[in-house]
């Protein structure tokens, strides 16, 4: 597998003056986002480490560092590719036509991004989103963005650990309904959503 790679800016570190200056623009691109990705690669690596020597005591802090730093890169990404020094103004296109169809008007959905963002506790983000699954726009905010596993992945296979998912049966045997639950993967449901998004 590659290394991920710190992107370069679509755009010269000044240009977003005099709305975004130069010095946080540097800072934040060459070595916030930069922190990201090396953690990124990091996780990865030792993720590799772990299923080469089949020990996953430290599995908890190495999903989460995955989740961490993988939707930092993902949202950093996004972030510096959503500007333009010749940005701004209304929307166009597709987006303006689905902001109104799912919003009422760009003024409505710009006050409710606006007032989603403002209000983030701590860190975080504002995240205008498709939905594919309910076919529509959803403003959507992450006070910790590794809470929400990496931004931007499409869900292939999943296993439910909520404990009324296997209470009744295993009590607190969760390893055994995992183990078990691996008898009842429909893979060809997996190929099928793998299929969809083309790969
Ligand atoms: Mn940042």
């Amino acid at each position: 597998m590659a290394l991920h790679q710190l992107p370069e800016l679509p755009y010269a570190y000044g240009a977003l003056e005099p709305y975004y200056d130069e010095q946080t623009v540097r800072l934040h691109h060459d070595v916030h986002h930069k922190a990201y990705v090396d953690g990124l690669n990091n996780a990865e690596a030792k993720l590799a480490e772990a299923r080469e020597k089949g020990d996953f005591a430290l599995i908890k802090h190495w999903e989460r560092e995955l989740a961490f730093h993988g939707s930092g890169h993902i949202l950093h990404t996004l972030f510096w590719q959503n500007m333009s020094p010749d940005g701004g103004g209304p929307p166009v296109g597709k987006v303006a036509k689905e902001i109104d169809r799912c919003f009422g008007s760009f003024e409505s959905f710009k006050k409710q991004f606006s007032a989603a963002a403002v209000a983030v506790e701590g860190s975080g983000w504002a995240v205008l989103c498709y939905n594919p699954g309910f076919q529509k726009l959803e403003i959507l905010t992450a006070e910790k963005h590794q809470n929400l596993t990496q931004w931007g992945v499409v869900p292939l296979l999943t296993v439910d650990v909520w404990e009324h998912a296997y209470y009744l049966k295993y009590q607190n045997r969760r390893a055994a309904y995992v183990e078990n639950w691996w008898n009842l993967v429909n893979w060809e449901d997996v190929n099928a959503r793998l299929d969809t998004i083309g790969v």
